[in-house]
């Protein structure tokens, strides 16, 4: 077990530990074991035979939100998502993963996704005016969380393609609305492989596929071409998507929205598809200036608490690691917060009633009034 990550092992059996400063969940919790250099040892002694691969070393692997902070700090470029991930595919493999992991992965087989919902009802009813295209140029993946938890995010999406004439683009109106993120998350590999399968073969066909969420867009792009499934020239994500039209059309501004905000950078946004920049230049093309910072921003993000399985086995903990991003906000005396993630738009709302935090996307069409040609 772990052979294939066994020089990455070694390199942290030697270190210092200099990484624990840049993860969440250590910085919560206090433990050890649980830092990205003693999820590592412990890992290591899996490897090394000293250690058995039990429902302690199981439940351990899922303490890591994925946010990749680790690697960011460690001089090394050590990557130890794909460490842990290997460990929660054998926990599922061996039956002995988590109680609630299991509760989590049982609850998404009832409708191919976490929430247990008919997500395709609910997107018809969140965009009832928008007719049914046939062959669209390009299709829009909203994602499961975003129609569950932040539907208005879909229904700003599509005003604001209105407001900029782009009439190509269709919502995805298939029964499954998730790409399987949550599964592979919860080390659920096969039932992930089954869905991204579905999946790729009625996206396949597609022209362009438009993707709403980070997450989303670097697993349609990246974790499918690992199994085969190989979509990465046919998706883009929104961000990139919206730009040479935000850049090349005039638009009139609703109103110069002076609100002081602060973005929050996503990890999915910044560490896995390197878009901190792109999200500040299309604040500033249509605000007329950049975001106020966190002091931990761009590569250097703090998780909002919501990445991985983590939130499903410490709830309250998670919610605490929200809550702690979102205390610089009061001591900078800013009461919204720009993000582009549902995940974070959701648990950043949860956890704070004074603050105001809305998706990019919805930002931007906050903004334009209407394009002028
Ligand atoms: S990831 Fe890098 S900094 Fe962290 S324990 Fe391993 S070698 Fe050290
Ligand atoms: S990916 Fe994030 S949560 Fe996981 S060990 Fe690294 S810093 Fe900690």
């Amino acid at each position: 077990m772990f052979e294939d990550h066994a020089k990455a092992l070694d390199t942290c059996l030697t270190c210092p530990s200099l990484c624990q400063s840049a993860c969440p969940v250590f910085l919560e919790d206090s433990n050890r074991s649980h830092s990205p250099w003693g999820l590592m040892q412990t890992m290591n002694r899996v490897r090394r035979g000293q250690i058995p691969f039990d429902e302690t070393v199981a439940e351990m692997s899922y303490h890591c939100v994925g946010c990749k902070g680790c690697t960011t700090q460690c001089e090394h470029g050590i990557e130890i998502p794909p460490v842990l991930e290997e460990a929660r595919q054998k926990a599922v493999k061996s039956d002995i993963l988590p109680s609630n992991i299991k509760g989590f992965v049982e609850k998404f087989h009832r409708h191919n996704n976490p929430f247990s919902k008919d997500l395709l009802k609910r997107l018809d009813e969140i965009l009832p005016a928008q007719k049914k295209q046939k062959d669209p140029k390009a299709i829009y993946f909203a994602s499961c969380t975003t129609i569950s938890k932040t539907p208005e995010i879909i229904s700003d999406t599509f005003s604001l393609l209105n407001k900029l004439k782009i009439d190509f683009v269709a919502p995805y109106r298939e029964a499954i609305q998730c790409c399987g993120y949550p599964l592979l998350s919860a080390g659920a590999e096969s039932d992930f492989v089954d869905l991204a399968e579905v999946n790729y073969h009625s996206l396949k066909k597609l022209p362009l596929i438009v993707s709403g969420s980070p997450a989303c867009t670097y697993t349609l792009k990246t974790a499918y071409k690992k199994y085969h499934f190989d979509l990465e020239d046919k998706v883009i994500s929104i961000n990139e998507f919206l730009k040479p039209y935000l850049k090349n059309i005039n638009f009139t501004l609703k109103k110069k929205l002076r609100t002081k905000l602060m973005l929050h950078d996503p990890c999915y946004s910044v560490r896995y598809l390197d878009e901190g920049l792109l999200m500040r230049e299309l604040i500033a093309e249509v605000s007329g200036y950049p975001p106020g910072e966190f002091f931990d921003h761009q590569n250097s993000t703090s998780c909002s608490g919501q990445g991985g399985c983590y939130s499903v086995i410490e709830k309250e903990r998670a919610d605490r690691i929200t809550k702690e991003r979102l205390k610089e906000c009061y001591e900078k005396d800013t009461r919204t917060v720009v993000t582009q993630c549902p995940s974070c738009v959701f648990k950043m709302r949860k956890n704070s009633k004074r603050i105001v935090v809305k998706d990019l996307v919805s930002y931007l069409n906050d903004c334009i009034e209407e394009a002028l040609s």
